[in-house]
Protein backbone atom coordinates (compact mmCIF):
# COMPACT_ATOMS: atom_id res chain seq x y z
CA UNK A 1 0.00 0.00 0.00
CA UNK A 2 1.25 3.74 -0.50
CA UNK A 3 2.65 4.82 2.64
CA UNK A 4 1.07 7.90 4.27
CA UNK A 5 3.51 10.56 5.40
CA UNK A 6 3.87 10.44 8.93
CA UNK A 7 3.81 14.09 10.18
CA UNK A 8 7.05 14.98 9.11
CA UNK A 9 8.31 18.69 10.21
CA UNK A 10 11.40 18.40 8.30
CA UNK A 11 12.83 15.74 6.09
CA UNK A 12 16.23 16.04 4.62
CA UNK A 13 16.82 13.10 1.29
CA UNK A 14 19.18 12.57 -1.65
CA UNK A 15 16.26 12.53 -4.03
CA UNK A 16 12.92 13.87 -3.54
CA UNK A 17 10.28 13.27 -6.82
CA UNK A 18 7.49 15.68 -6.65
CA UNK A 19 4.26 13.24 -8.39
CA UNK A 20 3.72 9.58 -8.31
CA UNK A 21 2.89 9.40 -11.62
CA UNK A 22 4.34 7.24 -14.23
CA UNK A 23 7.37 9.16 -15.21
CA UNK A 24 8.66 9.10 -11.61
CA UNK A 25 7.26 5.82 -10.18
CA UNK A 26 9.26 4.42 -13.46
CA UNK A 27 12.41 6.41 -11.89
CA UNK A 28 11.50 4.58 -8.59
CA UNK A 29 12.04 1.45 -10.14
CA UNK A 30 15.09 2.22 -11.83
CA UNK A 31 16.46 3.05 -8.58
CA UNK A 32 15.50 0.00 -6.62
CA UNK A 33 17.33 -1.80 -9.51
CA UNK A 34 20.11 0.36 -10.65
CA UNK A 35 21.07 2.28 -7.40
CA UNK A 36 19.88 1.00 -4.77
CA UNK A 37 21.60 3.15 -2.24
CA UNK A 38 20.12 6.14 -3.69
CA UNK A 39 16.96 4.28 -3.80
CA UNK A 40 16.66 4.05 0.23
CA UNK A 41 17.27 7.61 -0.26
CA UNK A 42 14.39 8.75 -2.21
CA UNK A 43 11.23 10.21 -1.25
CA UNK A 44 8.45 10.90 -4.04
CA UNK A 45 5.87 12.98 -2.92
CA UNK A 46 2.33 12.86 -4.73
CA UNK A 47 -0.68 15.08 -3.72
CA UNK A 48 -3.28 12.64 -3.93
CA UNK A 49 -3.77 10.15 -1.39
CA UNK A 50 -3.59 7.67 -3.97
CA UNK A 51 -1.41 6.52 -6.78
CA UNK A 52 -4.42 6.68 -10.22
CA UNK A 53 -3.12 7.30 -13.77
CA UNK A 54 -5.16 10.29 -15.19
CA UNK A 55 -7.47 10.22 -12.83
CA UNK A 56 -9.25 13.61 -14.10
CA UNK A 57 -10.65 11.53 -17.47
CA UNK A 58 -10.19 7.79 -16.11
CA UNK A 59 -13.11 6.44 -17.94
CA UNK A 60 -13.85 2.71 -17.41
CA UNK A 61 -14.17 2.10 -21.68
CA UNK A 62 -10.74 4.18 -22.38
CA UNK A 63 -7.94 2.31 -23.27
CA UNK A 64 -4.02 3.23 -23.86
CA UNK A 65 -2.80 3.96 -27.09
CA UNK A 66 0.09 2.85 -26.65
CA UNK A 67 1.48 -1.08 -26.03
CA UNK A 68 1.25 -2.93 -22.95
CA UNK A 69 5.38 -3.57 -23.48
CA UNK A 70 5.93 0.23 -23.10
CA UNK A 71 5.25 -0.20 -19.17
CA UNK A 72 7.46 1.12 -16.85
CA UNK A 73 10.30 -1.09 -17.14
CA UNK A 74 10.47 -3.66 -20.31
CA UNK A 75 12.23 -1.91 -22.85
CA UNK A 76 15.03 -1.33 -19.80
CA UNK A 77 14.82 -4.48 -18.07
CA UNK A 78 12.41 -7.09 -19.65
CA UNK A 79 13.52 -9.77 -16.45
CA UNK A 80 12.03 -6.84 -14.07
CA UNK A 81 9.61 -8.42 -11.29
CA UNK A 82 7.76 -4.74 -12.09
CA UNK A 83 6.39 -5.37 -15.95
CA UNK A 84 3.23 -4.70 -16.52
CA UNK A 85 3.05 -8.54 -17.55
CA UNK A 86 3.95 -10.06 -13.93
CA UNK A 87 0.99 -7.57 -12.71
CA UNK A 88 -1.08 -9.28 -14.78
CA UNK A 89 0.33 -12.80 -13.33
CA UNK A 90 0.55 -11.33 -9.95
CA UNK A 91 -3.14 -10.28 -10.11
CA UNK A 92 -4.51 -13.40 -11.92
CA UNK A 93 -5.04 -11.61 -14.74
CA UNK A 94 -2.81 -13.09 -17.14
CA UNK A 95 -5.14 -15.88 -18.82
CA UNK A 96 -8.15 -12.92 -19.27
CA UNK A 97 -5.22 -10.50 -21.13
CA UNK A 98 -4.05 -12.70 -23.50
CA UNK A 99 -7.70 -14.28 -24.74
CA UNK A 100 -8.12 -10.24 -25.10
CA UNK A 101 -5.87 -10.25 -27.60
CA UNK A 102 -5.00 -6.68 -27.42
CA UNK A 103 -1.64 -4.27 -26.90
CA UNK A 104 -3.55 -1.88 -25.28
CA UNK A 105 -4.87 -2.35 -21.71
CA UNK A 106 -7.73 -0.03 -20.69
CA UNK A 107 -6.62 2.69 -19.40
CA UNK A 108 -8.13 1.85 -15.89
CA UNK A 109 -5.83 -1.31 -16.05
CA UNK A 110 -2.51 0.75 -16.64
CA UNK A 111 -4.06 2.87 -13.14
CA UNK A 112 -4.41 -0.28 -11.74
CA UNK A 113 -0.64 -1.43 -12.54
CA UNK A 114 0.98 2.07 -11.75
CA UNK A 115 -0.41 1.41 -8.39
CA UNK A 116 0.48 -1.98 -7.37
CA UNK A 117 4.17 -0.69 -8.79
CA UNK A 118 3.42 2.16 -5.95
CA UNK A 119 2.47 -0.73 -3.28
CA UNK A 120 5.79 -2.88 -4.45
CA UNK A 121 8.21 -0.28 -3.94
CA UNK A 122 10.27 -1.28 -1.09
CA UNK A 123 13.37 1.10 -0.54
CA UNK A 124 11.78 4.03 -2.29
CA UNK A 125 9.36 6.17 -0.25
CA UNK A 126 6.02 7.16 -1.58
CA UNK A 127 4.35 9.53 0.60
CA UNK A 128 0.96 10.47 -0.71
CA UNK A 129 -1.68 13.56 0.49
CA UNK A 130 1.74 15.64 0.35
CA UNK A 131 1.34 18.41 -2.64
CA UNK A 132 4.29 20.43 -3.31
CA UNK A 133 3.19 24.20 -2.53
CA UNK A 134 6.96 25.73 -3.17
CA UNK A 135 10.47 25.14 -4.00
CA UNK A 136 13.46 27.55 -2.77
CA UNK A 137 17.30 27.42 -3.10
CA UNK A 138 19.12 26.22 0.17
CA UNK A 139 22.42 27.33 0.64
CA UNK A 140 25.61 25.86 1.78
CA UNK A 141 28.12 27.48 3.97
CA UNK A 142 30.41 28.19 0.33
CA UNK A 143 27.06 30.78 -0.11
CA UNK A 144 26.68 27.75 -3.12
CA UNK A 145 22.94 26.53 -3.97
CA UNK A 146 23.44 22.76 -2.60
CA UNK A 147 19.76 21.51 -1.35
CA UNK A 148 16.55 22.65 -2.58
CA UNK A 149 13.90 23.35 0.16
CA UNK A 150 10.13 21.81 -0.95
CA UNK A 151 7.07 22.98 1.20
CA UNK A 152 4.26 20.61 1.54
CA UNK A 153 0.79 21.49 1.78
CA UNK A 154 0.94 19.88 5.33
CA UNK A 155 3.17 22.14 6.53
CA UNK A 156 5.90 19.94 6.26
CA UNK A 157 9.08 20.34 4.30
CA UNK A 158 11.69 17.98 2.65
CA UNK A 159 15.24 19.27 1.72
CA UNK A 160 17.06 17.44 -0.96
CA UNK A 161 19.88 17.39 -3.14
CA UNK A 162 18.99 16.14 -6.50
CA UNK A 163 15.13 16.96 -7.30
CA UNK A 164 13.22 15.17 -10.29
CA UNK A 165 9.78 16.81 -11.02
CA UNK A 166 7.56 14.84 -12.82
CA UNK A 167 4.29 16.88 -11.57
CA UNK A 168 2.63 16.80 -15.27
CA UNK A 169 2.22 19.91 -17.81
CA UNK A 170 -0.07 22.53 -16.63
CA UNK A 171 -3.95 22.55 -17.93
CA UNK A 172 -4.67 25.00 -21.08
CA UNK A 173 -7.30 27.12 -20.15
CA UNK A 174 -7.94 29.52 -22.84
CA UNK A 175 -8.01 32.84 -21.29
CA UNK A 176 -11.57 33.64 -23.26
CA UNK A 177 -12.68 31.46 -20.78
CA UNK A 178 -11.50 33.74 -17.56
CA UNK A 179 -14.96 35.47 -16.67
CA UNK A 180 -17.12 32.31 -16.12
CA UNK A 181 -17.84 31.16 -13.16
CA UNK A 182 -15.54 28.08 -12.55
CA UNK A 183 -18.50 25.67 -11.52
CA UNK A 184 -19.57 26.65 -15.11
CA UNK A 185 -16.25 25.45 -16.63
CA UNK A 186 -14.36 21.73 -16.27
CA UNK A 187 -11.41 21.01 -17.76
CA UNK A 188 -10.52 17.49 -18.85
CA UNK A 189 -8.26 16.72 -15.90
CA UNK A 190 -11.31 17.52 -13.80
CA UNK A 191 -13.78 15.60 -15.63
CA UNK A 192 -14.34 12.75 -13.65
CA UNK A 193 -14.79 14.16 -10.41
CA UNK A 194 -16.44 17.01 -11.11
CA UNK A 195 -18.94 15.72 -13.69
CA UNK A 196 -20.57 13.17 -10.89
CA UNK A 197 -21.59 16.65 -9.62
CA UNK A 198 -24.34 17.04 -12.07
CA UNK A 199 -27.92 16.27 -11.86
CA UNK A 200 -28.25 12.71 -14.22
CA UNK A 201 -31.89 13.66 -15.45
CA UNK A 202 -31.27 17.13 -15.91
CA UNK A 203 -31.82 18.48 -19.50
CA UNK A 204 -28.13 19.95 -19.44
CA UNK A 205 -27.04 21.79 -23.09
CA UNK A 206 -23.24 21.11 -22.73
CA UNK A 207 -20.23 22.74 -24.74
CA UNK A 208 -17.01 20.49 -25.90
CA UNK A 209 -14.57 22.56 -27.02
CA UNK A 210 -11.81 20.59 -29.00
CA UNK A 211 -11.62 17.91 -31.60
CA UNK A 212 -9.15 15.67 -30.05
CA UNK A 213 -9.07 12.49 -27.97
CA UNK A 214 -10.09 13.68 -24.42
CA UNK A 215 -12.25 16.48 -25.93
CA UNK A 216 -14.26 13.54 -27.60
CA UNK A 217 -14.08 11.32 -24.68
CA UNK A 218 -15.97 13.87 -22.89
CA UNK A 219 -18.61 14.79 -25.50
CA UNK A 220 -19.19 10.91 -25.72
CA UNK A 221 -19.49 10.40 -21.69
CA UNK A 222 -21.67 13.03 -21.32
CA UNK A 223 -23.61 11.66 -23.69
CA UNK A 224 -23.67 8.68 -21.85
CA UNK A 225 -23.97 9.75 -18.49
CA UNK A 226 -26.65 12.67 -19.11
CA UNK A 227 -29.90 10.69 -21.32
CA UNK A 228 -31.71 14.18 -21.41
CA UNK A 229 -28.86 16.52 -22.32
CA UNK A 230 -27.85 18.28 -25.33
CA UNK A 231 -23.96 17.67 -26.31
CA UNK A 232 -22.28 19.92 -28.60
CA UNK A 233 -19.11 19.91 -29.64
CA UNK A 234 -16.58 22.93 -31.52
CA UNK A 235 -13.60 22.62 -32.83
CA UNK A 236 -11.47 24.68 -34.90
CA UNK A 237 -10.59 21.79 -37.44
CA UNK A 238 -12.45 20.51 -40.30
CA UNK A 239 -13.60 17.57 -38.66
CA UNK A 240 -12.96 14.81 -36.19
CA UNK A 241 -9.80 12.19 -37.81
CA UNK A 242 -8.39 9.82 -36.77
CA UNK A 243 -4.83 9.89 -35.00
CA UNK A 244 -2.13 9.11 -37.28
CA UNK A 245 -0.60 5.34 -36.74
CA UNK A 246 1.79 4.86 -39.41
CA UNK A 247 4.33 1.97 -38.11
CA UNK A 248 7.11 4.25 -39.97
CA UNK A 249 6.00 7.36 -37.97
CA UNK A 250 5.64 5.07 -35.08
CA UNK A 251 9.30 4.37 -34.93
CA UNK A 252 9.84 8.14 -34.21
CA UNK A 253 8.11 7.14 -30.85
CA UNK A 254 11.26 4.65 -30.00
CA UNK A 255 13.75 5.73 -26.85
CA UNK A 256 16.49 5.39 -29.47
CA UNK A 257 15.17 8.20 -31.61
CA UNK A 258 15.65 11.03 -29.11
CA UNK A 259 18.99 11.16 -29.27
CA UNK A 260 18.42 11.72 -33.31
CA UNK A 261 15.61 14.27 -32.18
CA UNK A 262 18.03 15.99 -29.53
CA UNK A 263 21.07 16.55 -31.85
CA UNK A 264 18.71 17.60 -34.84
CA UNK A 265 18.87 21.34 -36.05
CA UNK A 266 16.07 23.08 -35.29
CA UNK A 267 14.37 23.77 -38.50
CA UNK A 268 14.38 19.52 -38.28
CA UNK A 269 13.23 19.46 -35.14
CA UNK A 270 10.40 21.83 -35.75
CA UNK A 271 9.03 20.23 -39.14
CA UNK A 272 9.27 16.64 -36.50
CA UNK A 273 7.04 18.04 -34.05
CA UNK A 274 4.77 19.56 -37.01
CA UNK A 275 4.42 16.17 -38.97
CA UNK A 276 3.50 14.23 -35.86
CA UNK A 277 1.13 16.63 -34.21
CA UNK A 278 -1.40 13.91 -35.63
CA UNK A 279 0.20 11.18 -34.37
CA UNK A 280 -0.63 12.47 -30.31
CA UNK A 281 -2.64 15.46 -30.53
CA UNK A 282 -5.45 16.75 -32.88
CA UNK A 283 -6.89 12.83 -33.65
CA UNK A 284 -8.73 10.24 -32.11
CA UNK A 285 -8.96 6.63 -31.85
CA UNK A 286 -10.95 5.04 -34.90
CA UNK A 287 -13.02 2.90 -32.75
CA UNK A 288 -14.51 5.98 -30.67
CA UNK A 289 -14.40 7.92 -34.11
CA UNK A 290 -16.89 5.22 -35.02
CA UNK A 291 -18.76 5.06 -32.12
CA UNK A 292 -19.47 8.61 -32.51
CA UNK A 293 -20.38 8.96 -35.93
CA UNK A 294 -23.02 6.03 -35.69
CA UNK A 295 -24.39 7.66 -32.61
CA UNK A 296 -25.17 10.78 -35.23
CA UNK A 297 -26.47 8.81 -37.64
CA UNK A 298 -28.66 7.44 -35.08
CA UNK A 299 -29.64 10.77 -34.10
CA UNK A 300 -30.89 11.79 -37.34
CA UNK A 301 -32.66 8.45 -37.82
CA UNK A 302 -34.69 8.62 -34.36
CA UNK A 303 -34.59 12.20 -34.76
CA UNK A 304 -33.41 12.63 -31.12
CA UNK A 305 -30.83 14.96 -32.30
CA UNK A 306 -28.66 15.44 -29.08
CA UNK A 307 -25.20 15.49 -30.28
CA UNK A 308 -24.38 18.06 -32.47
CA UNK A 309 -21.28 19.17 -33.87
CA UNK A 310 -19.92 22.42 -35.36
CA UNK A 311 -16.90 22.64 -37.28
CA UNK A 312 -14.12 25.32 -38.33
CA UNK A 313 -15.04 27.76 -35.09
CA UNK A 314 -13.54 29.16 -32.43
CA UNK A 315 -14.46 31.08 -29.08
CA UNK A 316 -14.11 34.13 -29.28
CA UNK A 317 -15.79 35.32 -26.18
CA UNK A 318 -17.50 33.45 -23.15
CA UNK A 319 -19.79 35.72 -20.66
CA UNK A 320 -22.53 34.97 -18.59
CA UNK A 321 -26.01 36.01 -18.99
CA UNK A 322 -29.25 35.65 -17.23
CA UNK A 323 -28.28 32.31 -15.39
CA UNK A 324 -27.10 31.33 -18.83
CA UNK A 325 -23.45 31.00 -20.22
CA UNK A 326 -22.99 32.80 -23.16
CA UNK A 327 -20.18 31.98 -25.91
CA UNK A 328 -19.48 34.13 -29.46
CA UNK A 329 -18.55 31.60 -32.12
CA UNK A 330 -16.27 32.82 -34.32
CA UNK A 331 -17.08 31.11 -37.80
CA UNK A 332 -13.97 30.20 -39.94
CA UNK A 333 -15.26 29.62 -42.70
CA UNK A 334 -17.05 33.01 -43.70
CA UNK A 335 -15.87 35.55 -41.09
CA UNK A 336 -19.26 35.72 -39.10
CA UNK A 337 -20.06 35.45 -35.54
CA UNK A 338 -23.22 33.82 -34.10
CA UNK A 339 -23.78 33.16 -30.30
CA UNK A 340 -24.49 29.47 -28.37
CA UNK A 341 -26.15 29.07 -25.02
CA UNK A 342 -25.28 26.33 -22.81
CA UNK A 343 -25.29 25.93 -19.16
CA UNK A 344 -21.67 24.05 -18.99
CA UNK A 345 -18.25 24.07 -21.02
CA UNK A 346 -16.04 21.49 -20.82
CA UNK A 347 -12.10 22.16 -22.09
CA UNK A 348 -10.56 19.38 -24.37
CA UNK A 349 -7.87 22.54 -24.64
CA UNK A 350 -4.92 20.25 -23.52
CA UNK A 351 -2.03 21.45 -21.38
CA UNK A 352 0.10 24.24 -22.10
CA UNK A 353 3.04 23.87 -24.04
CA UNK A 354 5.63 26.28 -21.81
CA UNK A 355 7.60 24.79 -18.68
CA UNK A 356 5.08 24.42 -15.99
CA UNK A 357 4.57 27.10 -13.28
CA UNK A 358 6.68 25.60 -10.81
CA UNK A 359 9.51 24.72 -12.57
CA UNK A 360 9.56 28.75 -13.75
CA UNK A 361 9.54 29.21 -10.66
CA UNK A 362 12.60 27.30 -9.45
CA UNK A 363 14.55 28.52 -12.13
CA UNK A 364 13.88 32.04 -11.59
CA UNK A 365 14.67 31.30 -7.78
CA UNK A 366 18.44 30.87 -9.18
CA UNK A 367 18.13 33.51 -11.86
CA UNK A 368 17.66 31.66 -14.51
CA UNK A 369 14.94 33.03 -17.04
CA UNK A 370 15.15 30.43 -19.95
CA UNK A 371 14.28 26.67 -18.40
CA UNK A 372 16.32 24.23 -20.57
CA UNK A 373 17.45 20.75 -19.84
CA UNK A 374 20.45 18.49 -21.04
CA UNK A 375 20.13 15.30 -22.56
CA UNK A 376 20.00 13.49 -19.75
CA UNK A 377 16.96 15.76 -18.42
CA UNK A 378 19.71 17.96 -16.18
CA UNK A 379 18.15 21.06 -15.75
CA UNK A 380 21.25 23.62 -17.02
CA UNK A 381 22.14 26.01 -14.06
CA UNK A 382 24.95 28.06 -13.22
CA UNK A 383 28.23 26.84 -11.29
CA UNK A 384 26.81 28.26 -8.16
CA UNK A 385 23.79 25.91 -8.14
CA UNK A 386 25.40 22.38 -6.91
CA UNK A 387 22.25 20.65 -6.07
CA UNK A 388 20.47 18.61 -9.38
CA UNK A 389 17.16 19.42 -11.01
CA UNK A 390 15.83 17.21 -13.50
CA UNK A 391 12.86 17.77 -15.41
CA UNK A 392 10.31 14.36 -16.97
CA UNK A 393 7.44 14.95 -19.09
CA UNK A 394 8.12 18.57 -20.14
CA UNK A 395 11.09 18.87 -22.87
CA UNK A 396 8.73 17.94 -25.80
CA UNK A 397 10.89 20.76 -27.99
CA UNK A 398 14.27 19.16 -27.34
CA UNK A 399 13.68 15.60 -27.02
CA UNK A 400 10.47 14.84 -29.19
CA UNK A 401 7.21 14.53 -28.84
CA UNK A 402 7.44 10.98 -26.77
CA UNK A 403 8.84 13.11 -23.89
CA UNK A 404 5.22 13.29 -22.23
CA UNK A 405 3.89 9.79 -22.91
CA UNK A 406 4.71 6.21 -21.50
CA UNK A 407 6.99 5.28 -24.39
CA UNK A 408 10.30 6.79 -22.77
CA UNK A 409 9.99 6.12 -19.42
CA UNK A 410 11.63 2.81 -18.74
CA UNK A 411 14.28 4.04 -20.59
CA UNK A 412 14.58 8.01 -19.69
CA UNK A 413 14.37 6.69 -16.11
CA UNK A 414 17.94 4.53 -17.03
CA UNK A 415 19.64 7.86 -18.41
CA UNK A 416 18.63 9.55 -15.31
CA UNK A 417 19.63 7.54 -12.81
CA UNK A 418 23.06 7.10 -14.67
CA UNK A 419 23.33 11.02 -14.30
CA UNK A 420 22.35 11.18 -10.79
CA UNK A 421 25.27 8.72 -10.29
CA UNK A 422 28.04 10.92 -12.47
CA UNK A 423 26.83 13.13 -10.19
CA UNK A 424 28.23 11.26 -6.93
CA UNK A 425 31.23 8.98 -7.56
CA UNK A 426 30.91 7.47 -4.41
CA UNK A 427 27.86 5.70 -5.64
CA UNK A 428 27.99 2.62 -8.41
CA UNK A 429 25.83 1.43 -10.68
CA UNK A 430 24.72 -2.26 -10.37
CA UNK A 431 23.90 -4.29 -13.58
CA UNK A 432 20.84 -5.99 -13.16
CA UNK A 433 19.91 -7.75 -16.64
CA UNK A 434 21.97 -11.23 -16.93
CA UNK A 435 21.57 -11.87 -20.49
CA UNK A 436 22.20 -15.78 -21.31
CA UNK A 437 25.30 -16.37 -23.65
C1 LIG B 1 -6.44 11.58 -20.68
C2 LIG B 1 -5.03 11.22 -21.04
C3 LIG B 1 -4.74 10.01 -21.62
C4 LIG B 1 -3.44 9.68 -21.95
N1 LIG B 1 -3.21 8.49 -22.54
C5 LIG B 1 -1.95 8.16 -22.85
C6 LIG B 1 -1.67 6.90 -23.46
O1 LIG B 1 -2.57 6.12 -23.76
N2 LIG B 1 -0.37 6.60 -23.72
C7 LIG B 1 0.65 7.44 -23.40
O2 LIG B 1 1.80 7.11 -23.63
N3 LIG B 1 0.40 8.64 -22.85
C8 LIG B 1 -0.85 9.02 -22.58
N4 LIG B 1 -1.10 10.23 -22.01
C9 LIG B 1 0.04 11.16 -21.76
C10 LIG B 1 0.45 11.20 -20.29
O3 LIG B 1 1.03 12.46 -20.12
C11 LIG B 1 1.45 10.12 -19.92
O4 LIG B 1 0.92 8.87 -20.19
C12 LIG B 1 1.84 10.08 -18.45
O5 LIG B 1 0.73 10.17 -17.61
C13 LIG B 1 2.87 11.12 -18.09
O6 LIG B 1 3.35 10.79 -16.82
P1 LIG B 1 3.93 11.84 -15.79
O7 LIG B 1 4.31 11.06 -14.60
O8 LIG B 1 4.96 12.66 -16.47
O9 LIG B 1 2.74 12.86 -15.48
P2 LIG B 1 1.30 12.60 -14.86
O10 LIG B 1 0.74 11.31 -15.29
O11 LIG B 1 0.54 13.83 -15.17
O12 LIG B 1 1.54 12.50 -13.29
C14 LIG B 1 1.87 13.61 -12.51
C15 LIG B 1 1.64 13.26 -11.05
O13 LIG B 1 2.16 14.30 -10.26
C16 LIG B 1 1.21 14.65 -9.26
N5 LIG B 1 1.46 16.05 -8.92
C17 LIG B 1 1.30 17.13 -9.74
N6 LIG B 1 1.64 18.26 -9.10
C18 LIG B 1 2.01 17.89 -7.85
C19 LIG B 1 2.46 18.62 -6.72
N7 LIG B 1 2.57 19.95 -6.76
N8 LIG B 1 2.77 17.94 -5.59
C20 LIG B 1 2.65 16.58 -5.55
N9 LIG B 1 2.21 15.85 -6.59
C21 LIG B 1 1.90 16.49 -7.72
C22 LIG B 1 -0.13 14.39 -9.92
O14 LIG B 1 -1.16 14.23 -8.98
C23 LIG B 1 0.18 13.11 -10.69
O15 LIG B 1 -0.01 11.96 -9.90
C24 LIG B 1 -2.39 10.59 -21.69
C25 LIG B 1 -2.68 11.82 -21.11
C26 LIG B 1 -3.98 12.14 -20.80
C27 LIG B 1 -4.27 13.49 -20.21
Amino acid sequence: MTRMANTLDRQEVEVLAIGAGPANLALGVALEELAPDIARETVIVEQHDTVVWQRGLLLPWSQSQVSFLKDLVTLRNPQSKFSFVNFLHATNRLDDFINLGSFTPYRMEISDYLSWVARNLSDVQIQSGRKCIGIEPGYGSDGEVSEWVVRLSDGGEIACRNLIFGGGRDPHIPSEFARLPRERLIHSTEFSSRIIGLDRAAEHRIVVLGGAQSAAEMLWASHQEFPNAQCTMVMRSIGLNCYENSKFTNQLFFPSFVDEFHAALPEARDQLLREMHRTNYSGLNPALLDVLYRQMYLDKLTGADRLKMITMSEIADARMSDGEVVLTLLDRKNGGSEELRCDMVLLGTGFNREMPKAVRDLAASVSVDEVSVSRSYRMNLPPSVRAGCYLQGVNEATHGIADSLLSLLAVRSEEIVRDLLAHQPSHQLVATVPVPS
